[in-house]
């Protein structure tokens, strides 16, 4: 490992660490993979130099919740309901998908988020048609250069459109999994570790998810990655109460949306170390209830954000830390019968669920998530000389409220430079552009192939019995 040092000179300095705070002016050095020091100035002779005056230096953003192989489906969730999704989306657009499918929708994905300033991104990967798509997905996110935690999907995806969805799964998908854990991410210090996620928990008998859940820990799994508390679609099935009667909540769970999970599962989350990953723009489009997030902090438990599918909105922390503000805010607002004289949840609040946040929820607060000396250098700088940045008078308001991927200068992970100047480093983009159009359009031209009557209304009997 290269011991050369870098240092950032004279940036505005966001760092999440209550002992440093927001310093005006400041300094950073990196040494290999670690923060050095961050200082209002720091003496480091024989260091390359970035110039970050006019930038804010920030840690990395970490999203907790992503299913990235659907990166070359931009746009088709646009006006959906989960039960759209359910239908189109998990029963019909995924079975199109190749090997190559896979490590496209997943490579450039995962590029897409290292753009906006993610450095670590939890893969909620469902898209295990054979071995191969399980390869080819890791390999995408491994090309990539990303920090983050590749939680292997059991659910099983449609290979004949003449049966009905159950997203149950077959067998060989058990000894899959077994194999890349021993062998594609066997170890725990890579930048890319070994997670699970079990067949839809809202899906199956509960016998089935806590079976699923005792072999992703017979795995050796870091995090297991499960939808719950959806509002409507699965109201009243408390799937988290259940398992914290069944004794198995532990903090290696990451809960997803839990828009509706009641004070009761909160608490028992909390008490359990259970965290949570709320998706702001699916839960509001979807159906699923107003983001949690804050009623989770307020009941102790580690929350984060995660930014679920590009098939939808915009792949970027940016974006879904302003909405989870802002209605958040609403919510508040709403709920008074005077006029509001002070703003309870603030722009920090939520730069906080989305950095150091997203860090304590997958248990690698000492590792990530702030710029404190001895963590790993996962670090962005974002342009405060563009058109939408100028004048930078709060730089933490500027990064949630005014900030986007193109405002993104430069991007670390683990100290390695992934994007400079505002480009990828690493990238042929002619070429991945070309292939993922092809593939897109091979993958949307057998969508609609198919008639979805008959599959529509499977779905319907399986998600409003
Ligand atoms: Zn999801």
């Amino acid at each position: 490992m290269s011991t050369s040092q870098t240092l950032f000179r004279g940036g505005m300095i966001v760092s999440m660490d209550p002992a440093v705070g927001v310093m005006p002016r400041g300094d950073v050095l990196i040494e290999g993979d670690r923060i050095l020091s961050v200082a209002e100035s720091i003496d480091a002779p024989g260091a390359a130099v970035i110039e970050a005056s006019d930038m804010i230096v920030s840690p990395g953003y970490v999203d907790t919740h992503r299913h990235i192989w659907q990166t070359q489906l931009r746009t088709v969730a646009t006006d959906w309901s989960l039960f759209d999704y359910f239908v189109q989306m998990r029963s019909i657009y995924s079975g199109f998908y190749t090997p190559d499918d896979a490590y496209l929708g997943n490579h450039i994905g995962a590029l897409e988020s290292i753009n906006a300033g993610i450095t670590t991104v939890v893969d909620h990967c469902h898209i295990m048609n054979s071995p191969d798509h399980s390869d080819e997905a890791i390999r995408g996110l491994k090309d990539a250069g990303t920090r983050g935690i590749f939680c292997y999907g059991l659910y099983g995806n449609p290979e004949n459109w003449s049966e009905q969805p159950t997203g149950l799964s077959d067998g060989w998908r058990y000894d899959d999994a077994r194999r890349i854990r021993s062998d594609g991410l066997a170890s725990s210090n890579d930048l890319l570790v070994f997670g699970f996620a079990p067949t839809e928990v809202t899906a199956t008998d509960f016998e089935t998810t806590c079976r699923e859940i005792s072999f992703a820990r017979e795995l050796g799994a870091y995090r297991i990655s499960c939808h719950v508390s959806m509002g409507n679609y699965d109201a009243g099935t408390e799937v988290v109460r259940q398992l914290g009667e069944a004794g198995l909540l532990a903090d290696d769970l990451l809960f997803v949306h839990g828009a509706t999970l009641t004070a009761d599962e909160l608490k028992w989350m909390a008490d359990n170390g259970a965290a949570l990953s709320v998706t702001p723009e699916t839960e509001l489009q979807m159906g699923m209830g107003n983001p949690c997030a804050v009623r989770a902090l307020d009941a102790g438990v580690r929350t984060s954000i995660g930014i679920d599918i590009v098939s939808n909105y915009a792949g970027d922390m940016q974006a879904q830390m302003r909405l989870l503000l802002q209605a958040q805010r609403g919510l508040e607002n709403a709920a008074r019968t005077d006029a509001p004289r002070e703003i309870r949840f603030k722009a920090l609040d939520v730069l906080r669920i989305a950095t150091i946040g997203g860090a304590e929820a997958l248990g690698w607060d000492n590792q990530i998530g702030s710029l404190t000396p001895g963590k790993q250098a996962d670090i962005v700088l974002t342009r405060c000389d563009d058109i939408n940045m100028v004048p930078c008078i709060d730089p933490v308001g500027a990064l949630v409220l005014n900030a986007n991927s193109s405002n993104v200068d430069s991007v670390f992970v683990a100290g390695r430079q992934l994007k400079k100047d505002g480009k990828l480093t690493h990238v042929d983009w002619p070429t991945l552009r070309r292939d993922i159009r092809q593939s897109s359009e091979r993958i949307v031209k057998g969508f609609h192939s198919i008639d979805r009557q008959a599959i529509e209304d499977a779905a319907a009997r399986l998600m409003f019995r």
